[in-house]
């Protein structure tokens, strides 16, 4: 069982900011900005290693790329945002479905941690 594949097939509830064949972007139940999206490819991948690991995952990676400036446009963060991407445990990665955090929505201090 996996969090997000449950979300992208709609077996449990999310907020979704926008939506595709290839991907899902929807608000982080506990946000950390005032926009806090997270883009997931649909398709499981474990982490962005393993999407790097296959032609496949590549492409799944430019269908996330893809689904930025979708994002941005429905929340309306055209000053500036961060992206970032926790992998595995020692970056922090909690939900072992590969998934990108859209911060924004507030200026962003310069420092990144
Ligand atoms: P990470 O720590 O990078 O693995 O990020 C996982 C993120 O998923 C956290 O920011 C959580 O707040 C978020 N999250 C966990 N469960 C849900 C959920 N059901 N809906 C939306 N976001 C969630
Ligand atoms: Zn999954």
């Amino acid at each position: 069982m996996c969090l997000f594949c449950d979300i992208v097939e709609g077996k449990i509830p999310s907020t979704k900011v926008f939506e595709n064949d290839k991907v899902l972007a929807f608000k982080d139940i506990n946000p950390a900005t005032p926009v806090h999206v997270l883009i997931v490819p649909k398709k499981h991948f474990d982490d962005i290693l393993d999407m790097a690991s296959s032609e496949e995952g590549k492409e799944a990676l430019g269908d996330v790329l893809d689904a930025v400036p979708e994002v941005v446009k429905a929340t309306g963060i055209d000053e500036g945002f961060r992206i970032i991407n926790n992998c595995r445990e020692f970056g922090g990665q909690t939900v072992k479905h590969v998934h990108f955090h859209i911060l924004g929505g507030v200026k962003l201090s310069e420092k990144m941690i």
